[in-house]
């Protein structure tokens, strides 16, 4: 399974090809590396594999530049079609995890590799989050958000070489981190990739500006697990904090 993963990611670095942009294809595989490393044991543990922006008909998900998204599916290597890919696949993987970025985030001015790993830690909260289910039981959106910084970007960083240039933080942002039982300059970068990720695709998106120091004070009824429900943008960046903090989930979303 570790040399499987490991033949894998090299077929990735060798097929990368460089793309302009404030993130490059070289930098995007290595936040592919490093996410791929700090899963290694959990996929091992669950017989499962993790397959980033794979190509369908030549194309990369990178390609599509005007598309900013990112995605998740998660399929059984049983039920592929083709003769090729599934003789890829070791006996034992019983689960295939496939994160997609699309080439929207190359040219997201401000966008870091921290944000990009936060953005693919959401959709690893698709796979691996294990509560607060949508319908159809996959995780809740709020649910992947809280994952993201709960769990996932902490262990990420581990194997993603911190940035040299990364500006600091207004001290008002900072003392988010006063309350944080975390080494100060990890709860920073985390502060700091929420800033260069979701921030920036949101304010894209819906035009809504958001703010680490102004959360969203309104509380949900219920909890809303429907499909397609994600919850406003101000929420999601609350629901990361907290989650960065080991706080309590928003009421913003969560009951
Ligand atoms: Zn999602």
């Amino acid at each position: 399974m570790q040399n499987f993963i490991k033949v894998t990611l090299v077929t990735y670095l060798l097929s990368s090809t460089p793309t302009l942009g404030q993130i490059s294809h070289t930098e995007l595989n290595e936040v592919f590396h490093a996410t791929s490393m700090a899963y290694e044991k959990k996929l091992e543990e669950t017989q499962s594999a993790l397959l980033f922006n794979p190509e369908d008909r030549g194309l990369s998900p990178w390609d599509f530049s005007n598309y900013l998204r990112a995605s998740y599916v998660k399929i059984d290597p049983t039920q592929l079609e083709n003769n090729e890919s599934n003789s890829k696949w070791n006996s034992s993987v019983k689960t295939i995890h496939i994160v997609n970025v699309y080439g929207g985030y190359a040219n997201l001015k401000g966008i870091t590799k921290d944000g990009i790993a936060l953005v693919i830690c959401h959709e690893l909260g698709h796979a691996f989050a294990k509560q607060n289910f949508k319908w159809d039981e996959s995780p809740m959106e709020g649910e992947a958000d809280y994952y993201t910084t709960s769990k996932c970007l902490k262990k990420v960083f581990q194997f993603l070489p911190k940035s040299n240039h990364s500006p600091k933080l207004p001290s008002g942002e900072l003392d988010i981190c006063l309350s944080s039982i975390l080494d100060s300059k990890l709860c920073e970068r985390v502060l700091f990739a929420i800033k260069h990720s979701f921030m920036l695709s949101l304010h894209k998106e819906t035009q809504i500006q958001t703010n680490l120091l102004t959360p969203d004070k309104t509380t949900s009824l219920e909890i809303n697990r429907d499909l397609r429900f994600y919850p406003n943008p101000q929420c999601r960046i609350d629901t990361l904090v907290a989650g960065l903090l080991l706080n309590p989930r928003p009421s913003c979303w969560f009951q």
